[in-house]
């Protein structure tokens, strides 16, 4: 790796001044900085430069970091989350979006019950059906729902999805609409679902087009992750 410097701050800057206000549904997006492999020093950059909302992919390095972080952003857990890694992020954590898997839930539930706290999460779904990614199969999420929901010192706020990486646009926007579809049934039951976090680098505007509210962004504001520091 050069030296190479890449410009948060203006690429903050851009990045706040493109994302919409709101979004078709009429609703506020919320840009989470995506931060794994970055220095404290580089999400403080962000965090000056106006990113209120943090997300971590590995609970190592959130612990890492924790304390070096300045600001008071919101902080999320947008990574594949190992049930023994819960312990370094219990009431820590404002969002966890990557609820994958009932096992997880159920543990997740027990471990902030002895905490004392309730975690906020999101369920995430395998909206291109990828052998690649987790998540809930679309066509599960509502029955899914229904078990979490039942689930002591949770709270469910919304879903989380990856799309596919494609170039087939029609194919992305019909998964990211069917996505929304899902958001929109379960924000009928339930007014505590807020969220829907879907959209990164590559396809955030897309997202946001098709009703994302959330997104998390993290190559658009910190350049090419270099994963060999
Ligand atoms: C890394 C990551 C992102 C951000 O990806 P970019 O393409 O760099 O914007 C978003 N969501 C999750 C879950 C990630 O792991």
């Amino acid at each position: 790796m050069t030296g190479q410097s890449v410009d948060i701050e203006q690429n903050v800057g851009n990045l706040l001044s493109q994302i919409p206000e709101k979004n078709p549904f009429g609703e506020s997006v919320t840009l989470v900085a995506a931060v794994k492999t970055q220095t404290a020093e580089s999400i403080n950059r962000a965090i000056c430069a106006g990113v209120t909302d943090i997300g971590d992919n590995h609970a190592q390095e959130f612990k890492a970091n924790y304390g070096l972080i300045s600001g008071n952003p919101r902080r999320h857990f947008i990574g594949h989350l190992q049930t023994n890694k819960i312990k370094y992020l219990l009431g820590k954590v404002d969002l966890y979006h990557s609820v994958d898997r009932l096992p997880l839930a159920v543990e997740l539930s027990e471990k902030s019950a002895r905490a004392g706290v309730t975690s906020q999460i999101l369920m995430q779904i395998n909206i291109g059906n990828e052998a690649s990614k987790g998540g809930f199969p679309p066509d599960e999420a509502t029955a899914i729902y229904e078990v979490i929901k039942a689930l002591p010192s949770l709270k469910i706020r919304g879903l989380m999805a990856m799309l596919p990486e494609s170039d087939d646009l029609p194919l992305l926007r019909k998964l990211a609409g069917q996505m929304r579809a899902i958001y929109d049934v379960l924000r009928e039951k339930d007014r505590d679902i807020a969220y829907l976090s879907m959209g990164m680098s590559g396809d955030w505007r897309l997202c946001v087009d098709c009703g994302s509210n959330m997104i998390r962004l993290g190559t658009a504001i910190f350049g090419p992750r270099n994963y060999n520091v």
